[in-house]
């Protein structure tokens, strides 16, 4: 048997850092990553033999849990018809139609591949449709790895960016400007100061990558109001919460409506599918009925449209609600515990989402989402990972939950938190 150890040692002589995404090596966590062989419901199991509670679900993905039966047979029968034609096929509009009843604000969209695809088109169309450069995005907020999404504040108040990365020049960034999560005050003071310059606002509806942080009351509507006001477009990326926080995304959650939304990870039910989409007005600004350009050699896969769509139709029979509850008590139980060992803990939830921060100040933007101790969350996750529980290998982690999930996995995962030793 060939060891995590051994496909691990391999791994860095061909792929950088043993990886095609790089918190998957755990450095963060101080550790190796551990081979998958196989993964079903709620279950992963490794190439040592190893079984692990997933909580980390593909990042997001798999709300049905892995290897929902109904939708690997809809992936292979589609297969089985031919695996890319590069000309229109019936899932896509089928997809599409499907999205659009659960997210009416989505009246027209176009299929790519990632995430980021979607998220890189959308900015391009906001900026060709407004004619407009300039964007505000907000710190610790994650759109994908394309140029111009990759800045960090630099000193000052939401002013100035530099590239996040090297590889990205600063004449790319001059453009996206940086407000911190939650300060609408900050946005308001970048619209009248850049006010007819700025195409679109582009925000997670609740944010996911620097760990979950909820919008406070009047932020999406006071984002939703400024937008209108100064003629940019509102985009909203929910390319975590889309069907997630509820079959209609955030945006049905919280009642504010977008301009534009991109989709991404559960929309192709664990294949690479990325949406972007809204008003029709805008949409048909995208090539060929617009200016717009913007392509895809396999956008509208169709083993990933019928993926996709049987993942939607699974999830409508679902009961978001009751996975909501049991997730809820789930993180509450989780954070007694963990505080009972005398951490500070600070818990965020929403929907079938939650993270513990392990520190004593409030979570609410990046910066309070820093005072945590990294260190200890690299503890727990070690321990846990050897009780047999895979959470995110980083604490700006959301941790998910799916429908796969049982009452004695959650009792399982809480006897091996009772087990860590800080
Ligand atoms: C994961 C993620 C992306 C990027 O999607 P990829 O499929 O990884 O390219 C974009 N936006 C948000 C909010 C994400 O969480």
């Amino acid at each position: 048997m060939t060891s995590s150890a051994d496909w691990f040692r391999r791994a860095q002589d061909v792929l950088p850092g043993g990886v095609n995404s790089p918190v998957r090596a755990c450095r963060g966590v101080g550790c190796d990553p551990l081979f998958t062989e196989s993964a079903r419901g709620s279950r992963m199991h490794t190439v040592d033999g190893q079984e692990l509670i997933d909580f980390v679900l593909s990042w997001g993905p798999m709300i049905l849990g892995h290897c929902d039966p109904e939708v690997v047979e809809a992936a292979r029968r589609a297969v089985e018809r031919g695996s890319s034609y590069g000309a229109p096929c019936p899932g896509e509009v089928e997809l599409a139609e499907a999205v659009r009843r659960l997210m009416p604000g989505m009246e027209m969209m176009r299929m790519v591949s990632s995430g980021t695809e979607a998220t890189m088109s959308a900015l391009r169309l906001a900026r060709g449709f407004t004619g407009r450069d300039k964007l505000i995005k907000f710190d610790g907020c994650y759109h994908g790895h394309s140029d111009a999404f990759l800045a960090s504040a630099g000193s000052g108040l939401a002013t100035l960016s530099i590239p996040g990365t090297p590889g990205v020049p600063a004449d790319v960034v001059a453009h996206t400007l940086i407000a911190p999560y939650n300060d609408l005050e900050a946005v308001e003071d970048l619209f009248n100061r850049h006010g007819r310059e700025i195409a679109c606002v582009i925000v997670e509806p609740a944010a996911g990558n620097m760990g979950l942080v909820p919008p406070e009351p009047g932020f999406l509507e006071g984002l939703r109001a400024l937008c209108t006001r100064f003629g940019a477009l509102l985009i909203f990326d929910e390319v975590i919460t889309g069907f997630r926080l509820s079959l209609g995304g955030a945006q049905a959650r919280y009642g504010v409506r977008p301009d534009l939304t991109t989709l991404g990870k559960i929309i192709g039910g664990g294949f690479p599918v990325g949406c972007f989409g809204g008003r029709r007005e805008i949409m048909e600004h995208v090539a060929p009925v617009g200016a717009v350009y913007q392509a895809g050699t396999l956008s509208g896969n169709p083993a990933a449209m019928a993926a996709g769509l049987a993942t939607l139709r699974r999830l409508e029979a679902c009961d978001y609600d009751a996975l909501e509850r049991r997730t809820l008590a789930f993180a509450r139980d989780l954070k007694s515990v963990l505080e009972e060992k005398g951490l500070p803990v600070q818990m965020n939830h929403v929907a079938s989402i939650f993270t513990l921060f392990f520190t004593k100040t409030p979570v609410t933007d990046f910066d309070t989402a820093k005072t945590m101790d990294t260190e200890a969350y690299a503890t727990f996750f070690r321990q846990m990972r050897e009780a047999g529980v895979n959470l995110a290998p980083s604490g700006y982690e959301c941790t998910f939950t799916s429908f796969a999930h049982t009452e004695e996995d959650f009792a399982a995962t809480l006897d091996a938190a009772r087990r860590v030793r800080f």
